[in-house]
């Protein structure tokens, strides 16, 4: 029979938001269970350097993660690896299902489901996912030693996986839609110093061409958006770097979203429409998306359950 445990505080995603709303629930006394989804840590362990996050002038996002994690258990928090499948909110206790078949019930929910990668949506990029076509150079770029590999995006992302990717590459040709980066300019600033990168202004990226069986990237089409001309580059790499989506589908149908999916809080709070539920961090966050910001709410969302549990007693 599937266990059924009862929590004060639920908090859902183990990004900068959900740990730092479990140090400050757990010090609150609430004794919060958080349950890390099915990427623990969040999106800082797909990267290398974080260079602005206040009091370390350079840390690797996966080392962060894990002293979050471990600040989190210290103070008392519960970590749980699992990923909750669905949130009944039509009445408190909330009921949140799981995939490891364990019911939680939650007098309140910090939902931190964070954002993930997006998607170009071409058949052939689903085609050549995991055989050359990446989201995450992190995790894929040393597969591309001495090879050439292209870059779709022109935010801070594409570019860090571009200057990262250097490492590796003999090539990268950083593609963008058009000629003019979003990233911040001192990401902008190495992007153009270095020798390696080659950036292909008012370009989309087509087709992924490859071989099949096993499959394997051979080139790109890309189009020039000005004047529709078709070329082909040649790479054995492609890192799709064109943003992120919030991870909103637990709620998706009971929260209002705008801006793309985010979910609506209330104004300098993290309080849904629905009382006692309430979202902190990327999910929320179509403008900054930092993983300060998101500690940040995350710490707002813990203050607010706690005061929303103590008002409700
Ligand atoms: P996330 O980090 O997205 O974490 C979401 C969490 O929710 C995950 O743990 C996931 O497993 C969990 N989850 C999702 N669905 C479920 C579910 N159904 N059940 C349970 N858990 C679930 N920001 C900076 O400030 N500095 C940087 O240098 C920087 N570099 C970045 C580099 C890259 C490549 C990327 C992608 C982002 C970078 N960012 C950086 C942005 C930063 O990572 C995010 O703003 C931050 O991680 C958002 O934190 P979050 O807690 O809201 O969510
Ligand atoms: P982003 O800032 O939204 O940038 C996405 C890029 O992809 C844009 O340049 C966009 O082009 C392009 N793009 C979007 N859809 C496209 C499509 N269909 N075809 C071609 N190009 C497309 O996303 P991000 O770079 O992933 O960053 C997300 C957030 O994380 C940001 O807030 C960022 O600041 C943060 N972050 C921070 C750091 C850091 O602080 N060091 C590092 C990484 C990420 P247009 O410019 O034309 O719209």
């Amino acid at each position: 029979m599937a266990e059924t445990r009862h929590t004060k505080v639920l908090i859902i995603g183990s990004g900068p938001a959900g740990y730092t709303a479990g140090v400050y629930a757990a010090r609150a006394m609430v004794e919060p269970i958080l349950v890390q989804g099915i990427e623990p840590g969040g999106q800082l362990t797909t990267t290398t350097e974080v260079e602005n996050w206040p009091g370390d002038t350079e840390v690797q996002g996966p080392d962060l993660m894990v002293r979050m994690e471990a600040h989190a258990k210290a103070m008392g928090c519960e970590v749980v690896g699992d990923i909750i499948s669905s949130i009944d909110t039509s009445k408190r206790p909330f009921t949140c299902q799981s995939d490891s078949g364990t019911v939680y019930t939650a007098d309140a929910v910090i939902l931190a489901t964070g954002a993930r990668a997006k998607w170009l949506g071409l058949p052939s990029e689903e085609k050549f996912k995991g055989f050359g076509v990446s989201a995450c150079a992190t995790c894929d770029g040393f597969f591309y030693r001495g090879q050439e590999i292209v870059v779709i995006g022109g935010g801070n992302t594409a570019v860090e996986e571009a200057l990262f990717l250097t490492n590796f590459a003999s090539k990268v040709t950083l593609i963008h839609r058009r000629d003019e980066l979003r990233a911040e300019k001192i990401l902008q600033d190495r992007l153009f110093k270095n020798p390696k990168i080659e950036p292909l202004w008012f370009h989309q990226l087509e087709e992924v061409i490859g071989t099949e069986n096993p499959n394997s990237v051979e080139a790109v089409k890309v189009r020039n958006v000005q004047t529709d001309e078709i070329t082909e580059i040649p790479c054995k790499g492609v890192f799709v770097a064109i943003g992120h989506a919030p991870s909103n589908e637990l709620v998706k149908d009971v929260l209002e979203t705008h801006m793309g999916g985010y979910v609506i809080t209330k104004p300098d709070s993290t309080e849904t429409s629905i009382p006692g539920l309430f979202a902190a961090g990327d999910l929320t966050d179509y403008k900054y998306r930092q993983a300060v910001t998101s500690a940040g709410m995350g710490c707002m969302a813990a203050l607010e359950a706690e005061r929303f549990l103590a008002d409700d007693e």
